[in-house]
């Protein structure tokens, strides 16, 4: 048995009814480490190319990592990786909560569906019985629901994972739910699970995880818990969570406003997370093993409702990005999101999106149901999100994101779809944020935040300048931080409390028995970087260069309000930051990784 590993590795058929069991490789902990690197190595190696996403060659990929399910800060996440029914290309999606470490415990590394039921079915999983079973009479139903109802017949010990009509209906961007309020979001991870007919993984596990050095695990695991419950921003992180950045965003002009027209919002104030602590959170909530939780439980008097969140992403996308200024609004946009089942980053977009051809005079009523898509219509939003789970009227149109539908209305609404490779850009506004603004264009899923998170970065060294050092930290960035993901633990102890990242070495090196350094980390970041950026290539012709540009908006549209009013950064920027990002990754000019660095990274026998 592998140290720090459950190693095994569970396909099942969901065309055959198959289940087998493999031993994990240890060249493949060696190499791709865990999580998001097993992800993206199955995804390269056994999805056949050209694959349709929601065809039985697609495969759904639930990968933990070497440190989940141990007692380390946050080490409850793990990865799904599948081909992107939104983009065409990779998505990988992180889930946090408590399904991780049950998985873990199961003994399961990777577990990979393959093929598409017949019929709705649910996988069981309790320990080593693995079976598939009917799960039609659940099919329809709403992810709160269903979980509640899961738990009480099979016990709190069972940990859920969930779709909802969202992922039934095959809205490109459904998410999987788990914990009444943790997701994996983005990509449509969820339309996957949906296409295969899975409804929910039911799941738990009583095994032990090998670990090499039983006395250094514990003192490496206890200086982490101590580095976290000492660290000088605890008690703020833990008393507003992601929220804690809504004010800072509304001030320096990165709050996505009116579909990113601006990144300051009137309404702001009443988002922010001191007014959304006092009006509506009740308790908080965390992910396995974590000593500062950021997850906030929240009740809306107004609907009669609860729902974990909202969270920052949730705040910008749903909130400021639609004109609405009133939390409980946003938290039951929110709810209903998760209860339906679709990332709600993707849903404040194409709404966004939407609001802004109504407003222009692109919709009419006629194209819009009848609803009134002004900006801050509430009514009209919480309408529209149940008509993009249900692919009704203008719902089916935007259920198949920003980019296709904005492709199918023309008449210059793809200029303000604020998206990059076809996944919607999460909640910063990036008018002259240079260094943000390229973590975005290059983002291995599309337009997402969590592997580059460089805004702040920007803000200290100016945020409209174009420098050599701005692209090193995106590149740094993207090769490090995405390897919480890869070991299956949060990045945000790392990111909030500044915890040292030296400090997890030792822990990996007593569970897994292997020296381990963070050069040779970033070097496994680097190649599944790269991993990706040959799948991007393979499964979609003329990849290269203008699939890295961002929304027009942010080149051409300086907002008229706020922090950044009249600031964007001008197309020969955008290119200039690409030149230098692709020289710095060892690229060709149109973005294609050369075979001297895939030789470098040990990628020339894979990609071959
Ligand atoms: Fe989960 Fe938040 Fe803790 Fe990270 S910081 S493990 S996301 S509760």
């Amino acid at each position: 048995m592998l140290n720090g590993y459950g190693s095994s590795i569970v396909r099942v058929n969901l065309t055959t009814g198959k289940i087998n069991k493999e031993l994990t490789p240890a060249s493949l902990a060696r190499d791709f480490v865990g999580g998001r690197g097993f992800g993206a190595y199955f995804l390269f190696k056994e999805v056949p190319r050209h694959a349709d996403p929601l065809g039985a060659e697609n495969k759904l990929i639930i990968s933990s990592g070497p440190l989940s399910g141990l007692m380390i800060p946050g080490a409850g996440k793990c990865d799904w990786t599948t081909k992107s029914p939104l983009t065409g290309g990779y998505a990988s999606a992180s889930l946090g909560g408590l399904f991780t470490a049950e998985l873990k415990y199961a003994g399961i590394d990777s577990l990979i569906l393959e093929g598409i039921s017949p019929k709705p079915v649910y996988l069981f999983i309790d320990d080593n019985k693995i079976e598939l079973r009917d799960a039609t009479a659940w099919w329809g139903k709403g992810t709160i629901e269903l979980e509640e109802e899961l738990k009480k017949k099979f016990g709190e010990e069972f940990q859920i994972a969930v779709i909802g009509p969202g992922g039934e209906n095959g809205v490109s961007f459904a998410s999987i739910n788990h914990d009444f309020g943790r997701q994996a979001g983005r990509g449509g991870v969820g339309t996957v699970m949906g296409v295969k007919k899975v409804k929910a993984i039911v799941l738990h596990g009583t095994k032990s995880i090998p670990v090499a050095d039983l006395e250094g695990y514990r003192k490496a695991g206890m200086a982490l818990y101590k580095a976290c419950k000492d660290a000088e921003g605890v008690k703020e992180w833990t008393t507003y969570g992601t929220t804690i950045v809504t004010s800072w965003c509304d001030e320096v002009g990165a709050l996505p406003t009116r579909n990113f027209s601006a990144g300051s919002f009137e309404g702001g104030k009443t988002l922010y997370g001191p007014h959304m602590r006092k009006e509506i959170v009740i308790t908080d909530k965390g992910c396995f093993g974590c000593p500062c939780p950021c997850g906030k439980y929240s009740s809306m008097k107004r609907y009669n409702s609860r729902v974990e969140g909202p969270e920052y992403e949730t705040i910008g996308m749903m909130g400021s990005n639609l004109g609405l200024s009133d939390i409980q609004d946003v938290a039951e946009a929110n709810r209903l999101c998760d209860d339906l089942g679709m990332d709600t980053i993707s849903t404040g977009s194409v709404i966004g999106w939407a609001m802004e051809c109504y407003e222009k005079g692109i919709f009419t009523k006629a194209d819009t149901d009848g609803l009134d898509l002004k900006f801050g219509n509430v009514q009209a939003v919480f309408d529209l999100i149940g008509k993009i789970a249900q692919r009704q009227g203008l719902g089916a149109l935007l259920a198949e994101g920003v980019k296709k539908a904005s492709q199918k209305v023309g008449k210059g609404s793809e200029k303000f779809a604020i998206q990059v490779k076809g996944m919607e850009q999460s909640a910063y506004a990036t008018h002259s944020a240079t260094a943000m603004l390229l973590s975005y264009m290059t983002c291995d899923v599309g337009a997402h935040h969590n592997r580059s998170w460089a805004i702040t970065y920007d803000l200290q060294v100016g945020r409209e300048k174009v420098v050599p050092e701005k692209v090193a930290r995106v590149i740094w960035l993207q090769n490090f931080r995405p390897m919480f993901d890869v070991l299956g633990s949060c990045r945000l102890q790392w990111v909030e409390l500044s915890i040292d990242r030296n400090l997890y070495l030792p822990a990996l090196d007593a569970i897994t028995g292997l020296k381990r350094t963070w050069e040779d980390l970033e070097l496994v970041g680097e190649r599944i970087w790269n991993l990706t950026r040959m799948y991007w290539a393979r499964e979609n012709e003329g990849f290269g260069r203008s699939w890295d540009l961002p929304a027009p908006r942010f080149y051409e549209e300086p907002p008229k309000t706020g922090a950044t009013a009249g600031q964007i950064t001008k197309f020969e920027d955008v290119q200039k930051l690409l030149d230098i990002y692709y020289e710095q990754r060892g690229w060709n000019a149109d973005g294609q990784p050369t075979t001297e660095r895939l030789e470098k990274l040990g990628l020339a026998g894979l990609i071959s």
